[in-house]
């Protein structure tokens, strides 16, 4: 069995990223020693074009890919997966001999989370707040859980329309509402998801006013430092169902690494180390 895998991150502010800690640990549970390297193209003084060309020829068995480069990592990639191609957005690359396969373990991982929390149940109406990175995987992710109505609320009008325009060709009958306005776009709604910085360390306050939260349904929060964010815990007080981002962190890491290593993972060990502290 291979004894040694490299791994790497590339993306801005990614000093506090937990991600190598969670596969040097997934890698302890097979005797693997990972390394991990954070891949920050201004510290390495190359653009991510270069940067990725260089990783992809120096040993590494795959990286991740977070913020702002997802959408260029989904440019230089192979995507088998035809949600994953019209989303454009990768997050997880496995680079092979003649060409790099790429995969979006956000989506995945969201899905996982959403199942745990709510089974088989459908989304609902459903307002997703923030339509950047992580947003765009959750759209597609709720679209194919079986939402019908979806509301999207960003800032920034052109990003929303730019994530209505991408799900409207792969989801032709989904009815999709937009505006700069979270709270008027909760009114209905079974499903509010946070996709914005707001609520973590440093970004304070939250993107729905606490009188906006629905009476029931659920709601997700993308933000996960901290992990009982505001949004959540008026979305608790509202009695809604919550599932924090500390889950979709757990999901797309288990994901990954699954599709870096091919070896299966004991993720309540996963989860009880990282909660320890345990250093891999
Ligand atoms: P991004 O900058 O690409 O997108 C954020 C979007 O939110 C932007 O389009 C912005 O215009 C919009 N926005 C900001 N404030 C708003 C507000 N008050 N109301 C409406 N729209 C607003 O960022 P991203 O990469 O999508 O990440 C968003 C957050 O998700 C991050 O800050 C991070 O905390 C979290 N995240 C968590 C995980 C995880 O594993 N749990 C993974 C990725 C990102």
């Amino acid at each position: 069995m291979q004894r040694h895998l490299r791994l790497g991150l590339i993306g801005d502010n990614i000093g506090a990223s937990r991600a190598p800690v969670l596969h040097r640990l997934a890698g302890a549970q097979h005797g693997i020693d990972v390394t991990y390297d954070r891949l920050v193209p201004r510290d390495m003084g190359k653009p991510f074009d270069a940067l990725f060309d260089h990783v992809a020829q120096a040993g590494y068995r795959g990286i991740n890919v977070t913020y702002p480069y997802k959408e260029k990592a989904a440019l230089r990639v192979q995507i088998n997966d035809p949600l994953v191609q019209a989303m454009g957005a990768v997050n997880t690359v496995l680079f092979g001999k003649d060409s790099s396969l790429g995969f979006n373990t956000d989506y995945s991982g969201f899905l996982s989370a959403y199942r745990a929390a709510r089974g088989d149940r459908p989304p609902g109406v459903v307002l997703l707040i923030g339509a950047g990175g992580v947003g765009r995987s959750l759209a597609f992710a709720l679209a194919g859980l079986g939402a019908v109505d979806l509301r999207i609320a960003d800032l920034d009008t052109a990003r929303a329309a730019a994530l209505a325009d991408a799900l409207r060709r792969s989801f032709p009958a989904l009815t999709l509402t937009l505006g700069r306005d979270a709270g008027a776009l909760a009114q209905g709604a079974e499903g509010v998801l946070n996709a914005t910085p707001v609520g973590m360390v440093g970004h304070d306050g939250t993107p729905l006013p606490p009188d906006a939260m629905p009476a029931r349904g659920w709601a997700f929060d993308a933000v996960y430092t901290p992990v009982n964010t505001a949004f959540l815990t008026d979305a608790a007080a509202a009695g809604l169902t919550t599932i924090s981002g500390y889950e979709l962190f757990i999901g797309q890491g288990v994901d990954a690494w699954r599709l870096f290593a091919e070896l299966p993972l004991d993720e309540p060990r996963l989860r009880a180390d990282l909660a320890a502290g345990v250093v891999a």
